[in-house]
């Protein structure tokens, strides 16, 4: 019997501010088909820990090896080309465009594309497009501009636009901020749907959409791992509820 090597292995990872660690000795290891979900009080350093492993922001110290390779030393355009794939709370959608096209220019091959945008489009960039444009419920609004999309529809949007270049490993940070109860419904479904194949990390602080979603949580304190578990067990840990679910 042999463990699955994990696809992100996060070790040692320290990152100083002026002497003040915002990430502190962190190790988190994240397995295919998982969606992992980091949860913490404000300023434990979990959008931090997003941008060490996307490369916006350096390690002080420590190990972020995904598959094989070690991000702290590589650019961060060369981070989305190994395959990993970050969404920041407020999408950057192009408002003026329709569905159609802010998902065909994220296509890896897609910039180039874009120059010919109205030449001709190749039958693979379609279907790719109708395709994630079903995942991301938005099959029906192919042809809209995405200003007239909800904002729920343009946070979709945006995760769409990432799943055009297909990466290993994508990185959410709370993606339901602001979404209606169903939106939040169909967004747990996306996200699980989404994992099939890949690791998702999700930084998120509503407790019942992470319960929909979570295969295990993440609790930073502080910079430091506090705990890590399921959510029952994490729930139930009395560090967790001191620093976190206790107010
Ligand atoms: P969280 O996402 O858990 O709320 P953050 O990762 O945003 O926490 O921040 C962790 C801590 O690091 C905070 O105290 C924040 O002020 C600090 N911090 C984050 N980025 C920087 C930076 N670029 N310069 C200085 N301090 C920072």
């Amino acid at each position: 019997f042999h463990m699955p090597k994990p696809v992100l292995s996060v070790e040692g990872l320290t990152v100083s501010f002026d002497g003040f660690k915002a990430v502190d000795d962190l190790n988190l290891y994240l397995d295919r088909n998982e969606v992992r979900v980091v949860i913490g009080p404000n300023g434990a350093g979990k959008t931090t820990v997003l941008d060490l492993i996307c490369g916006k922001t350096r390690a002080t110290a420590g190990k972020i090896d995904f598959n094989g390779k070690d991000l702290t030393k590589m650019a961060e355009y060369d981070i989305v080309r190994a395959g990993v794939g970050r969404k920041f709370q407020n999408p950057s959608i192009y408002e003026a465009l329709t569905v159609f096209e802010n998902l065909e220019m994220s296509y890896p091959a897609g910039r180039k594309v874009f120059g010919a945008l109205f030449f001709k489009r190749s039958a693979e960039v379609i279907a790719r497009v109708e395709q994630v444009a079903e995942e991301i419920f938005l099959k029906d609004f192919l042809h809209q501009t995405a200003d007239l999309l909800s904002h729920g529809q343009k946070q979709w949007l945006e995760i769409g636009m990432l799943l055009m270049q297909d990466p290993e490993l994508l990185m959410l940070d709370e993606p339901v901020a602001g979404m209606s109860v169903s939106e939040r419904q169909q967004t747990a479904e996306l996200l699980k749907r989404i994992s099939q194949g890949r690791s998702v990390l999700v930084i998120e602080h509503d407790m019942e959409f992470v319960k929909s979603i979570a295969s295990k949580v993440t609790v930073l304190h502080q910079g430091k791992l506090l705990a890590e578990g399921s959510m029952d067990a994490v729930q139930s840990n009395p560090k967790v509820i001191e620093v976190y679910l206790g107010h």
